[in-house]
């Protein structure tokens, strides 16, 4: 079984190292050096306790009044195109308690078992900095922290005890917390990686393994007959395969298209700033300013935003300066660093109802896409790339891959009767 993967992400080279381990052979196509982006990017953490989906009670109404403000975390670039409408028809129809409860269910349990994987990648050779430390959510508003134990129950059911840290409690926990700090709540289980050391790792394994990886081949054509893929071109070759993998991150929105199946996923632009290193005791979650920081052995990292707009990665210093802003409220004596640093954008793959999409390829019969994992592509990342495995290789539908079927798209669903 050969199956061409595109898109050496996060998504894309799991899903390759796991179907590669159960003896397929495998070419991964990047349009760039495999693991750029959003995958080098990212905060690093791994953690299914924060896997509630972005859309939830009042998200709409808050990114309206975001709008209009310059430095805020979230922003939604308006726009008149179809697409673009029917995106946040999607997102306002899935922004109620029940959905984002439902979702979060569902990412609880695509993720399980997702910190034994990274354990397994180690003992299989990948070297990468990992730290199992834990998760801590800091909250300047007491509200914000009392809204967090609405959805206590359910990660306590997936065995991620939490511990409730009222007043000095927090600062006991993590004393270079300021008095501003009302109260937090910490996830001992979660762990955080260094992304570019886990993406390099995973590409030396990949390499090791005998998987093709191709680089800087932009993947600009799709051959079909009838319902079966026959090959795609890149970079001025072609390549063919009993499968593909749709894996291209926030490229998928497109991408789908020369399919033949729009698969409406859309960019949603993030910041990180790497700083001078911090001791903190784990991962820690800015919760009111939606910033996140991970201690790294060579640095600090802070990362933030959520902006919805075009596919480019260009820096809003506004917004950057936002993200360096906000942990100053939060410790004390934080020396504010604005000499020497390099912002990097990384495009975040959503979704309309904040869920990844992952299965069969519309009316497609071989071929797949694993995408829209959104904020959460590190934490997913292992638990998609074992249940996309499952049907590429032994056509068994993991219940986990239920939520997440292409199908529960209407256009979707419309381009199968095409294909057909
Ligand atoms: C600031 C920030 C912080 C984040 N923090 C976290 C975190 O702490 N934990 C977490 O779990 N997640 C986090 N995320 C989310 C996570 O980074 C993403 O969900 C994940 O990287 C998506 O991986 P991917 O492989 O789907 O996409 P990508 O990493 O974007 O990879 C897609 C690949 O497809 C390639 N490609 C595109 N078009 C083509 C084409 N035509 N032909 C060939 N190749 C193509 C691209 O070059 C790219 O390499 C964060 C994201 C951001 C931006």
């Amino acid at each position: 079984m050969h199956i061409v993967v595109i898109g050496g992400g996060i998504i894309g080279l799991t899903t390759a190292y796991h179907l590669a381990r159960e003896g397929a052979q495998v070419t991964v196509l990047d349009a760039r050096a495999t693991g750029l982006g959003a995958s080098d990017v990212n905060a690093g953490w791994v953690v299914p306790a924060e896997a509630a989906p972005v859309p939830g009670p009042g998200v709409v109404l808050t990114s309206l009044k975001w709008m209009l403000s310059p430095d805020s975390p979230l922003y939604i670039r308006p726009s008149l195109h179809p697409q673009f409408l029917s995106f946040m028809f999607g997102l306002w129809r899935a922004s109620n308690a029940r959905d984002q409860r439902a979702g979060f269910a569902a990412h609880l349990e695509l993720a399980e078992g997702t910190i034994e994987s990274f354990d397994d990648y180690r003992a299989d050779g990948m070297e990468f900095e990992m730290h199992s430390q834990g998760l801590l959510m800091a909250f300047l508003r007491r509200e914000n922290l009392d809204h967090h134990l609405t959805h206590l129950d359910l990660v306590r059911r997936y065995g991620l005890e939490p511990t409730v840290l009222v007043g000095d409690d927090v600062r006991v926990h993590e004393p270079h917390l300021s008095d501003a700090v009302q109260g937090g709540l910490f996830f001992p289980r979660e762990r955080h990686v260094d992304p570019r050391a886990l993406a390099a790792a995973l590409r030396g394994r990949l390499l090791e393994m005998g998987v093709e990886l191709v680089e800087h081949s932009e993947v600009d054509s799709v051959h079909r007959a009838g319902d079966r893929v026959t090959a795609v071109s890149a970079g001025g070759r072609t390549y063919r395969g009993d499968s593909f993998l749709l894996a291209a991150g926030a490229w998928t929105g497109p991408l789908s298209r020369r399919f033949g199946v729009p698969v409406p996923v859309r960019p949603g632009k993030g910041y990180s700033i790497d700083l001078p290193p911090l001791a903190l005791r784990s991962a820690t979650n800015l919760s009111d300013a939606k910033v996140a920081v991970t201690p790294l052995s060579r640095n600090l990292r802070v990362a933030g935003t959520m902006e919805f707009g075009g596919l480019d990665e260009d820096i809003n210093a506004v917004r950057v300066e936002a993200i360096l802003r906000a942990p100053q409220r939060y410790f004390r004596d934080w020396q504010p660093v604005r000499a020497d640093i390099a912002p990097r954008a990384g495009m975040r793959p959503m979704t309309p109802d904040g869920l990844p999409v992952m299965g069969r390829l519309g009316g497609i019969s071989n071929a797949f896409v694993s995408s829209g994992h959104g904020m959460l592509g590190v934490t997913l990342a292992p638990g998609a790339a074992a249940a996309m495995t499952d049907l590429m290789l032994r056509s068994i539908e993991s219940p986990r891959l239920r939520p997440f079927s292409p199908r529960r798209f209407r256009a979707i669903r419309a381009s199968e009767r095409t294909i057909r």
